[in-house]
């Protein structure tokens, strides 16, 4: 479908997930308002207004989550809204005020301008992280599952997303003017049209710069950036989309992650993992130094390793009709992508 007339608002358009949604949206002939914190005309916005499409069909508009009213602009009579915008990182100062604060103060007052912008839809970018902080035994994750352990002092982060998620639904369901469409990926990887590098890509830089000390069980659920962004897309334009969606598509562990990259050829000119640490020991070791980390990174640690997520993604695809792209082409098109923004030397 393209419809040159209905006008999409996509806060944090600068965004690794934001960007990806602004060029498929582009892509499909929609007018698009970008969300960006800084100056719309800055340099560093400059791969946006590159984008195919973009002279036509995109306009960029300042927006910052913990200003009230500062994004009445951008949904002054749009017809839908992708939120994306929040603070992902693991290792803040200040876990309220730099990763709470704007997430759940952000979704409230993007939520009020879309109410008073006349939004039909909102699509709301959530996370496995508001599912659970903790996978594992044998419980099979769903859209039922909510995060009830996260707090200011464990995975901050995922509590951020968690209360954002839950601010977001109790506005929807006061509010007669716009529905509301959950999507809840799970680690998001693959190639980026910003040139920053996004928290989920460290991931393979880490564990091909020799970061990690051996191959140590943690498991990730993983989806490719350019399906997440289609997912939130399709939540825009099924007229009977509803609630949440787990949106992810591999399990994979570290040892079969090494697997894959010496497979792609990363096994030589780079610090791979070796040492067999995938072991109750290894886990014991992991937990032991998780305590010298940073907080962040010290809770993610105890309550990921050693567990692997199980999870039932049948909702997104039957009700979106969402098709994965393979696992050996994601994780090829990231490394390409990393070296050709300079994050991986060669
Ligand atoms: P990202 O590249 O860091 O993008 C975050 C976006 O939010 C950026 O555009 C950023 O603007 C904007 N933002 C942050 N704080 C803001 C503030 N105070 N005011 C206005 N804008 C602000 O991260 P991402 O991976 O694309 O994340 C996008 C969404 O996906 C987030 O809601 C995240 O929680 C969610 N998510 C990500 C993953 C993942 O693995 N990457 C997984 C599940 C869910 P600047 O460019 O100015 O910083």
């Amino acid at each position: 479908m393209s419809d040159t007339n209905t006008i999409v608002t996509v806060t944090g358009a600068s965004g690794f997930v934001g960007s990806w949604i602004v060029c498929q949206l582009l892509e499909k002939g929609y007018r698009v308002r970008g969300t960006v914190r800084g100056a719309p005309d800055a340099e560093k916005y400059a791969f946006l207004r590159d984008l195919d499409g973009a002279d036509e069909g995109l306009e960029l508009v300042q927006g910052e989550l913990l200003t009230a009213g500062s994004y009445d602009e951008a949904m002054e009579g749009a017809d839908y809204c992708i939120h994306t915008a929040s603070p992902y990182a693991l290792d803040v100062d200040d876990p309220k005020t730099d990763l709470v604060d704007p997430a759940v103060q952000g979704t409230k007052n993007v939520l009020e301008a879309a109410k008073k912008g006349g939004v039909r839809r909102v699509v709301l970018t959530s996370s496995m992280a508001a599912i659970t902080d903790e996978p594992g035994g044998d419980e099979v994750l769903t859209e039922e599952v909510w995060n009830e352990k996260s707090s200011l002092g464990r995975n901050p982060y995922y509590y951020s997303k968690t209360m954002a998620e839950r601010a977001a639904w109790d506005f929807a369901e006061d509010c007669e003017t716009f529905d509301l469409v959950v999507i809840n990926p799970f680690l998001i990887v693959g190639p980026s049209l910003t040139p920053s590098l996004n928290t989920s890509n460290e991931i393979f830089v880490n564990l091909l710069d020799g970061e990690f000390p051996g191959i140590i069980r943690l498991t990730w659920g993983m989806v490719d950036v350019r399906d997440v962004a289609r997912a939130h897309i399709l939540a825009m334009e099924n007229d009977g989309a509803s609630g949440r969606h787990l949106c992810v598509h591999h399990s994979i562990d570290m040892r079969e992650l090494v697997e894959l990259l010496h497979e792609l050829g990363y096994g030589d000119d780079y610090s791979l993992p070796g040492l067999n640490l995938a072991n109750p020991i290894g886990d014991f070791a992991v937990k032991l130094f998780s305590y010298f980390e940073s907080a962040g990174t010290g809770s993610y640690l105890r309550t990921h390793v050693g567990r692997v997520p199980r999870f039932d993604d049948s909702k997104i695809r039957a009700e979106l009709g969402l098709e994965y792209l393979p696992l050996q082409e994601t994780i090829g098109d990231t490394l390409a992508d990393l070296k050709h923004h300079g994050h991986l030397p060669g």
